[in-house]
């Protein structure tokens, strides 16, 4: 069966990359889970510079709107910026490492479903008996012994 231990090749492979993955996972930081990004703002002031397209900023902001939860959209405190940065970075490492266990799984899923198919038995050959046509069941015993091919 050169299939199968391809297959289980396949699946090895896999669950080591899903392992490592997971040891991430299992170890990933503090995540900001908020939206943190450099935000250009408009003041309002119809002689400031920003009126005619010039924005303030970039301000690092904070951004994040769930349900039942005061809305927060406000500049980032400058003294946590890069504590910020590092917890965002976490958290997208945290969601893509969690997308390729995903994806993994539904490989190894798909192998999965190749071994049973591989190493599918046949119904018919725990139904079959002795002697007996295929296909036909013998309407009763004494037919059945007269039918003996053997
Ligand atoms: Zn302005």
């Amino acid at each position: 069966m050169e299939e199968l231990s391809q297959i289980r090749q396949k699946i090895c492979q896999l669950n080591q990359k899903r392992w490592r993955l997971l040891k991430c996972i299992m170890n990933p930081g503090k995540l900001l889970t908020a939206s943190f990004y450099e935000r250009f703002t408009k003041c309002g002031s119809r002689n400031c510079k920003c009126a005619s397209g010039e924005l303030h900023g970039p301000f690092p902001w904070i951004y994040q709107n769930r349900k039942g939860e005061k809305l927060i959209s406000t500049s980032c405190v400058q003294d946590k910026v890069k504590e910020a940065q590092l917890f965002s970075e976490n958290y997208k490492s945290f969601k893509e490492k969690a997308a390729k266990i995903k994806q993994l799984d539904e490989e190894i899923h798909r192998l999965i479903v190749q071994i049973e198919s591989l190493n599918e038995a046949d119904a018919k050959e725990f139904t079959r008996k002795e002697g007996e046509k295929r296909g036909r069941k013998p309407k009763n015993s004494e037919e059945s012994l007269g039918r003996e091919e053997n």
